[in-house]
């Protein structure tokens, strides 16, 4: 069994999830997000996909009780910790996109001591915001990867 970090539930159907960047984004499983959990068609093609249907070699097939499940591999989830090492994507741009602007908007009379201030204030809370997101990204990464493990040795132990 997994804990689903977003609503703590025990399952053995807690999903990790990424976006395309490699940000990983809340938990899922069937308690908080029931929906997700059955099959779905897009509008297009009226065609059903699921993750593993999608992306077949990044997931494990497991039996449980219920019957089959899949499970993200643990090399795919290794793959995408390496990205969250990597600076965001986004982080980069944004980065960049306040560069071009402070250049463009670039004053020549120096700041008051109040604007200096407020200046530095904001780059405090800004810094601390993007820090914070970063590590509880990996953070969780981490525990994702020691879960799909005990999963593994559990189900392990069980054939055994
Ligand atoms: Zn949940």
């Amino acid at each position: 069994m997994a804990i689903c970090s977003n609503c703590k539930s025990e399952s053995r159907r807690v999903r990790s999830r990424w976006t395309d960047k490699g940000v990983q984004l809340a938990d899922e499983c069937p308690s908080c997000a029931p929906r997700t959990f059955e099959k779905f068609t897009t509008p297009s093609d009226k065609k059903i996909h699921m993750g593993f249907e999608a992306h077949p070699n990044e997931y494990e097939k497991r039996y449980d009780s219920d019957g089959v499940f899949y499970i993200r591999k643990p090399e795919y989830r290794a793959e995408q910790e390496e990205k969250l090492k990597q600076p965001c994507a986004d982080d980069v741009e944004a980065q960049e996109r306040a560069e071009a602007n402070k250049r463009a908007s670039r004053r020549t009379d120096p700041m008051t001591p109040a604007e200096l201030e407020q200046a530095i204030a904001k780059a405090r809370i800004l810094a601390g915001a993007i820090e914070q997101s970063h590590a509880q990204a990996v953070k969780e990464a981490r525990e994702a990867e020691l879960q799909s493990w005990i999963q593994k040795a559990s189900s392990q132990a069980a054939q055994a």
